[in-house]
Protein backbone atom coordinates (compact mmCIF):
# COMPACT_ATOMS: atom_id res chain seq x y z
CA UNK A 1 0.00 0.00 0.00
CA UNK A 2 1.16 3.37 -0.74
CA UNK A 3 0.40 6.60 0.50
CA UNK A 4 1.03 10.30 -1.21
CA UNK A 5 1.01 13.43 0.61
CA UNK A 6 -0.18 15.80 -2.57
CA UNK A 7 -0.86 18.96 0.17
CA UNK A 8 0.15 19.65 3.53
CA UNK A 9 -0.52 23.24 4.04
CA UNK A 10 -3.62 24.81 6.63
CA UNK A 11 -5.90 27.24 6.21
CA UNK A 12 -4.74 28.46 2.83
CA UNK A 13 -2.51 27.98 -0.28
CA UNK A 14 1.34 29.73 0.27
CA UNK A 15 3.50 30.25 -2.38
CA UNK A 16 7.11 31.20 -2.39
CA UNK A 17 11.16 30.55 -2.24
CA UNK A 18 10.26 30.04 1.74
CA UNK A 19 7.72 27.12 1.33
CA UNK A 20 9.22 25.51 -1.68
CA UNK A 21 10.72 22.03 0.03
CA UNK A 22 7.74 21.27 2.86
CA UNK A 23 4.99 22.98 -0.36
CA UNK A 24 1.83 25.02 -0.35
CA UNK A 25 -0.86 22.62 -1.42
CA UNK A 26 -3.85 22.55 0.94
CA UNK A 27 -5.18 19.19 2.37
CA UNK A 28 -4.86 15.98 0.11
CA UNK A 29 -3.64 12.71 0.83
CA UNK A 30 -3.99 9.86 -1.35
CA UNK A 31 -4.25 5.97 -0.39
CA UNK A 32 -3.20 3.62 -3.02
CA UNK A 33 -3.35 -0.29 -2.87
CA UNK A 34 -2.90 -2.80 -6.05
CA UNK A 35 -5.95 -4.00 -7.55
CA UNK A 36 -8.14 -1.48 -4.94
CA UNK A 37 -9.80 1.56 -5.65
CA UNK A 38 -7.53 5.08 -4.24
CA UNK A 39 -9.32 6.56 -1.36
CA UNK A 40 -9.01 10.11 -1.33
CA UNK A 41 -7.87 12.47 1.95
CA UNK A 42 -9.85 15.82 1.37
CA UNK A 43 -10.34 17.90 -1.89
CA UNK A 44 -8.15 20.73 -1.23
CA UNK A 45 -5.48 22.45 -3.79
CA UNK A 46 -3.22 19.11 -3.48
CA UNK A 47 -6.07 17.39 -5.31
CA UNK A 48 -5.00 19.07 -8.85
CA UNK A 49 -1.87 17.69 -8.41
CA UNK A 50 -3.55 14.22 -8.12
CA UNK A 51 -5.83 14.04 -11.12
CA UNK A 52 -3.11 15.29 -13.21
CA UNK A 53 -0.72 12.01 -12.09
CA UNK A 54 -4.06 10.28 -12.70
CA UNK A 55 -4.82 11.09 -16.57
CA UNK A 56 -0.83 11.11 -16.73
CA UNK A 57 -0.60 7.16 -16.08
CA UNK A 58 -3.72 6.53 -18.71
CA UNK A 59 -2.07 4.51 -21.48
CA UNK A 60 -4.34 5.68 -24.04
CA UNK A 61 -6.26 8.94 -23.41
CA UNK A 62 -8.98 8.09 -26.27
CA UNK A 63 -9.96 4.62 -24.42
CA UNK A 64 -12.48 4.62 -22.14
CA UNK A 65 -10.96 3.17 -18.70
CA UNK A 66 -13.38 3.58 -15.74
CA UNK A 67 -12.37 5.45 -12.93
CA UNK A 68 -13.34 5.09 -9.05
CA UNK A 69 -12.94 6.20 -6.59
CA UNK A 70 -13.74 7.50 -2.80
CA UNK A 71 -13.21 10.59 -1.45
CA UNK A 72 -13.61 11.38 2.73
CA UNK A 73 -14.13 14.70 3.57
CA UNK A 74 -13.61 16.03 7.13
CA UNK A 75 -15.29 19.40 6.66
CA UNK A 76 -16.03 22.30 4.35
CA UNK A 77 -13.66 24.98 5.02
CA UNK A 78 -12.55 26.34 1.62
CA UNK A 79 -8.72 24.89 2.14
CA UNK A 80 -10.17 21.27 2.31
CA UNK A 81 -12.49 21.63 -1.13
CA UNK A 82 -10.87 23.81 -3.22
CA UNK A 83 -9.46 21.39 -5.68
CA UNK A 84 -12.48 19.88 -6.41
CA UNK A 85 -13.31 21.87 -9.27
CA UNK A 86 -9.61 21.37 -11.12
CA UNK A 87 -9.68 17.48 -10.41
CA UNK A 88 -8.92 16.20 -14.06
CA UNK A 89 -10.91 12.68 -13.87
CA UNK A 90 -14.40 14.97 -13.31
CA UNK A 91 -14.60 16.10 -17.20
CA UNK A 92 -14.66 12.43 -17.96
CA UNK A 93 -18.06 10.32 -18.38
CA UNK A 94 -16.05 6.86 -17.25
CA UNK A 95 -15.21 8.48 -13.90
CA UNK A 96 -17.25 7.76 -10.47
CA UNK A 97 -16.42 9.73 -7.38
CA UNK A 98 -18.23 9.35 -4.08
CA UNK A 99 -17.77 11.89 -1.11
CA UNK A 100 -18.22 10.79 2.19
CA UNK A 101 -18.32 13.87 4.64
CA UNK A 102 -19.95 15.38 7.38
CA UNK A 103 -23.72 15.33 8.65
CA UNK A 104 -24.82 18.97 8.51
CA UNK A 105 -28.32 20.45 10.01
CA UNK A 106 -28.31 22.81 7.60
CA UNK A 107 -28.41 20.57 4.40
CA UNK A 108 -27.01 17.79 2.77
CA UNK A 109 -24.18 17.73 1.65
CA UNK A 110 -24.92 17.46 -2.43
CA UNK A 111 -26.92 20.68 -1.32
CA UNK A 112 -24.01 22.36 0.19
CA UNK A 113 -21.56 21.57 -2.61
CA UNK A 114 -24.38 23.15 -5.16
CA UNK A 115 -23.92 26.15 -3.44
CA UNK A 116 -20.36 26.28 -3.18
CA UNK A 117 -19.75 25.27 -6.93
CA UNK A 118 -21.88 28.05 -9.19
CA UNK A 119 -21.98 31.12 -10.37
CA UNK A 120 -20.78 33.49 -9.20
CA UNK A 121 -18.29 31.78 -7.69
CA UNK A 122 -17.33 29.53 -9.82
CA UNK A 123 -18.96 28.87 -13.62
CA UNK A 124 -19.71 24.94 -13.49
CA UNK A 125 -22.12 23.19 -11.22
CA UNK A 126 -21.24 19.86 -9.45
CA UNK A 127 -24.45 18.42 -12.10
CA UNK A 128 -22.57 19.79 -15.13
CA UNK A 129 -19.39 17.59 -14.53
CA UNK A 130 -19.35 14.71 -16.67
CA UNK A 131 -17.80 12.07 -14.27
CA UNK A 132 -20.67 10.68 -11.96
CA UNK A 133 -19.93 12.53 -8.85
CA UNK A 134 -22.28 11.43 -5.51
CA UNK A 135 -22.19 12.86 -2.01
CA UNK A 136 -22.77 10.83 1.13
CA UNK A 137 -23.07 12.41 4.26
CA UNK A 138 -21.81 10.56 7.52
CA UNK A 139 -21.63 11.09 11.36
CA UNK A 140 -20.05 8.61 13.72
CA UNK A 141 -20.32 5.98 11.47
CA UNK A 142 -18.54 2.89 10.00
CA UNK A 143 -18.58 1.89 6.55
CA UNK A 144 -17.02 0.67 3.00
CA UNK A 145 -15.16 3.06 0.40
CA UNK A 146 -14.16 1.16 -2.33
CA UNK A 147 -12.62 -1.63 -0.07
CA UNK A 148 -11.32 0.25 2.54
CA UNK A 149 -12.84 -0.14 5.83
CA UNK A 150 -13.55 3.47 7.07
CA UNK A 151 -14.64 4.70 10.69
CA UNK A 152 -15.62 8.08 10.92
CA UNK A 153 -15.82 10.41 14.13
CA UNK A 154 -16.77 13.74 14.84
CA UNK A 155 -13.76 15.86 16.19
CA UNK A 156 -13.79 19.45 17.51
CA UNK A 157 -12.85 22.43 15.36
CA UNK A 158 -15.10 24.80 14.58
CA UNK A 159 -17.81 23.79 12.60
CA UNK A 160 -18.73 20.07 12.24
CA UNK A 161 -15.93 17.79 11.09
CA UNK A 162 -14.71 14.51 10.80
CA UNK A 163 -11.88 12.69 11.29
CA UNK A 164 -11.51 9.05 9.98
CA UNK A 165 -9.86 5.82 10.28
CA UNK A 166 -8.96 4.01 7.19
CA UNK A 167 -8.03 -0.10 7.05
CA UNK A 168 -7.14 -1.26 4.18
CA UNK A 169 -4.77 -3.99 2.41
CA UNK A 170 -3.72 -4.81 6.29
CA UNK A 171 -2.61 -1.64 7.23
CA UNK A 172 -4.28 1.32 9.57
CA UNK A 173 -4.23 4.67 8.98
CA UNK A 174 -5.46 8.05 11.26
CA UNK A 175 -6.42 11.12 9.62
CA UNK A 176 -7.42 14.41 11.49
CA UNK A 177 -6.17 17.33 10.06
CA UNK A 178 -8.27 20.52 11.28
CA UNK A 179 -8.36 18.74 15.64
CA UNK A 180 -9.10 21.41 18.08
CA UNK A 181 -8.95 20.23 21.66
CA UNK A 182 -8.27 22.11 24.51
CA UNK A 183 -4.01 22.20 24.11
CA UNK A 184 -3.60 24.63 27.31
CA UNK A 185 -2.07 22.20 29.24
CA UNK A 186 0.12 20.39 26.85
CA UNK A 187 1.02 17.15 27.34
CA UNK A 188 -1.46 16.62 30.07
CA UNK A 189 -4.43 17.75 27.76
CA UNK A 190 -7.56 15.01 28.02
CA UNK A 191 -8.15 13.54 24.52
CA UNK A 192 -11.19 12.49 23.17
CA UNK A 193 -11.81 8.88 23.52
CA UNK A 194 -13.47 8.98 20.03
CA UNK A 195 -9.88 10.64 18.43
CA UNK A 196 -8.02 7.41 20.91
CA UNK A 197 -10.48 5.41 18.99
CA UNK A 198 -9.40 6.48 15.24
CA UNK A 199 -5.33 6.14 16.15
CA UNK A 200 -5.50 3.63 18.35
CA UNK A 201 -2.51 1.08 17.05
CA UNK A 202 -2.39 3.20 13.89
CA UNK A 203 0.27 2.23 11.21
CA UNK A 204 0.41 6.12 10.66
CA UNK A 205 -1.34 8.83 11.90
CA UNK A 206 -1.68 11.88 10.27
CA UNK A 207 -2.80 15.01 12.76
CA UNK A 208 -3.28 18.61 13.06
CA UNK A 209 0.46 20.34 14.19
CA UNK A 210 -0.68 23.39 13.48
CA UNK A 211 1.13 25.65 15.95
CA UNK A 212 3.68 26.00 18.95
CA UNK A 213 2.65 26.79 22.00
CA UNK A 214 2.86 30.46 21.72
CA UNK A 215 0.82 30.36 18.54
CA UNK A 216 -1.33 28.31 20.07
CA UNK A 217 -2.01 30.60 23.63
CA UNK A 218 -3.15 33.46 20.71
CA UNK A 219 -5.61 31.30 18.87
CA UNK A 220 -6.96 29.13 21.18
CA UNK A 221 -10.77 28.53 19.82
CA UNK A 222 -9.30 28.93 15.86
CA UNK A 223 -9.58 25.06 15.96
CA UNK A 224 -6.03 23.66 15.71
CA UNK A 225 -3.50 21.59 17.72
CA UNK A 226 -0.10 21.97 19.13
CA UNK A 227 2.69 19.84 17.71
CA UNK A 228 3.30 18.70 21.12
CA UNK A 229 -0.32 18.25 21.52
CA UNK A 230 -0.22 16.21 18.08
CA UNK A 231 3.00 14.11 19.86
CA UNK A 232 0.38 13.35 23.06
CA UNK A 233 -1.81 11.61 20.96
CA UNK A 234 0.71 9.52 18.81
CA UNK A 235 2.26 8.43 22.45
CA UNK A 236 -1.67 7.47 23.90
CA UNK A 237 -2.84 5.75 21.34
CA UNK A 238 0.12 4.13 20.65
CA UNK A 239 0.37 5.16 16.56
CA UNK A 240 3.36 3.39 15.25
CA UNK A 241 4.64 6.66 12.83
CA UNK A 242 3.46 10.46 13.36
CA UNK A 243 2.90 12.69 10.09
CA UNK A 244 2.99 16.38 11.74
CA UNK A 245 0.67 17.90 8.85
CA UNK A 246 -1.65 21.28 7.98
CA UNK A 247 1.54 23.06 8.68
CA UNK A 248 0.58 26.70 9.44
CA UNK A 249 0.73 29.43 6.36
CA UNK A 250 3.01 31.43 8.72
CA UNK A 251 6.07 28.47 8.84
CA UNK A 252 8.75 29.10 6.56
CA UNK A 253 10.76 25.46 5.70
CA UNK A 254 13.28 26.69 8.14
CA UNK A 255 11.02 27.55 10.58
CA UNK A 256 9.21 23.64 10.11
CA UNK A 257 13.11 22.42 10.40
CA UNK A 258 13.24 23.88 13.86
CA UNK A 259 10.23 22.38 14.62
CA UNK A 260 10.70 18.92 12.86
CA UNK A 261 13.64 18.59 15.23
CA UNK A 262 12.05 19.92 18.87
CA UNK A 263 9.38 17.10 17.60
CA UNK A 264 12.06 14.55 16.87
CA UNK A 265 13.50 14.71 20.17
CA UNK A 266 10.10 14.34 22.33
CA UNK A 267 9.81 11.49 20.42
CA UNK A 268 12.50 9.73 21.14
CA UNK A 269 11.41 10.79 24.85
CA UNK A 270 7.88 9.63 24.75
CA UNK A 271 8.90 6.20 22.75
CA UNK A 272 7.10 7.32 18.96
CA UNK A 273 9.18 5.31 16.58
CA UNK A 274 8.67 8.04 14.03
CA UNK A 275 7.77 11.08 14.07
CA UNK A 276 8.50 13.72 10.75
CA UNK A 277 6.55 16.39 9.06
CA UNK A 278 4.60 15.83 5.87
CA UNK A 279 5.55 17.22 2.50
CA UNK A 280 4.06 17.92 -0.77
CA UNK A 281 4.55 14.89 -3.05
CA UNK A 282 6.25 12.81 -0.77
CA UNK A 283 5.42 9.58 -0.47
CA UNK A 284 5.20 6.57 2.28
CA UNK A 285 5.32 2.40 0.88
CA UNK A 286 3.67 0.14 3.51
CA UNK A 287 5.27 -3.40 2.78
CA UNK A 288 2.78 -6.01 3.22
CA UNK A 289 1.46 -7.19 6.61
CA UNK A 290 3.01 -10.73 6.06
CA UNK A 291 6.26 -9.55 5.05
CA UNK A 292 9.40 -10.47 6.86
CA UNK A 293 10.87 -6.84 6.31
CA UNK A 294 12.87 -5.16 9.29
CA UNK A 295 11.75 -2.35 7.63
CA UNK A 296 7.85 -2.41 6.83
CA UNK A 297 7.29 1.31 6.15
CA UNK A 298 9.28 3.07 3.63
CA UNK A 299 9.95 6.74 2.41
CA UNK A 300 10.01 7.79 6.26
CA UNK A 301 13.02 10.22 6.99
ZN1 LIG B 1 -7.96 23.09 7.38
ZN1 LIG C 1 -10.88 23.68 9.06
Amino acid sequence: MELTFFGVRGSTPCDGPEFARFGGNTSCVVVEAAGHPPVILDLGTGLRSYGSAVEAAREDPAAVEPYRASVLLTHLHWDHVQGLPFFAPLFRADATVEVFGPHHDDGPLAELFAGLMCPPYFPIRPDDLAADLRFTDVGDDTFDAGDAKVTSRRVPHTGPTLGFRVELAGRRIAYLPDHGPDCHAGAASAIAPAVLELCDGVDLLIHDAQYTPEEYEERPTWGHSTIDYALHVAQESGARSLALFHHDPAHSDDALDALVDQAVDRARRLDIPSVFAAHDSQRVTFEPVHAASGSPIRGLP
